[in-house]
């Protein structure tokens, strides 16, 4: 892989939009997940009428918002993906320090 600019091979993956979408991603989705903490907790006060009380109904919050993380993150990381690929650049050249996309 070389740089089509300088024709150096000292190439980077540029990773700055997937990074910054995950975080983000995670985030919002982590939030969702915890404000669908009442859902969530209805759900595990449903279930944890059978299996004990106030820990189905902390669980369930939890499960909510660990759903939430990992759903919101793996859509942040597409979503910034994208944004590596089209808008940033998906590769950096160490010497010239262009962006471009192969
Ligand atoms: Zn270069």
């Amino acid at each position: 892989m070389r740089c089509p600019h300088c024709g150096s091979s000292k190439v980077r993956a540029n990773r700055w939009g997937e990074r910054v979408g995950t975080g983000i991603g995670g985030l919002a989705g982590a939030a969702t997940g915890w404000g669908g903490l009442c859902a969530g907790a209805e759900a595990g006060a449903v279930a944890g009428t059978c299996l004990g009380g106030p820990l189905g109904t902390v669980a369930g919050g939890i499960l909510g918002a660990l759903a939430g993380l990992a759903t919101g993150a793996v859509a942040g990381s597409k979503a910034g993906q994208l944004v590596d690929e089209h808008i940033i650049g998906s590769h950096a050249c160490r010497d010239c320090g262009e962006s471009f996309t192969l």
